[in-house]
């Protein structure tokens, strides 16, 4: 049995703020944000790390779509930061503002639906 918790919410047992999605990637919004709007972008696939993903470049024209949307709505700067280890299931994390404002605590319902509802491109 898989038990990563990123191809849970892929499959829909864990609920998600989701962002975007197409037939391969998904991107959602991190619950335990450090940033305004924290967001992790996945491919559906179960893929240990971003280097193995095939169309490495798809991949990122993902995240990239999705971060030049945020400064277009927010005209705030966007970051980026892959990192890895946190969750065996390749993610790009994108971390919109220029501070790490908030400190990775819980975000509430209300909040993660503000932010979905500002950023979504479904
Ligand atoms: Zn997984």
């Amino acid at each position: 049995m898989n038990d990563c918790i990123f191809c849970k919410i892929v499959a829909g047992e864990i609920p998600s703020y989701k962002i975007y999605e197409d037939e391969k990637y998904l991107v959602f919004l991190d619950v335990f944000p450090k940033t305004t709007a924290q967001m992790l972008v996945i491919p559906k696939d179960h893929i240990e790390w971003v280097w193995d993903v095939p169309n490495l470049g798809e991949y990122y024209e993902v995240a990239g779509k999705v971060a030049r949307h945020i400064r277009e709505v927010s005209n705030i700067p966007v970051r980026q930061m892959v990192y890895g280890f946190e969750v065996p299931h390749a993610h790009i994390q994108i971390r919109p503002g220029s501070d790490d404002d908030l400190n990775g605590k819980q975000a509430s319902p209300a909040q993660l639906e503000e932010w979905r509802a500002k950023y979504s491109l479904i």
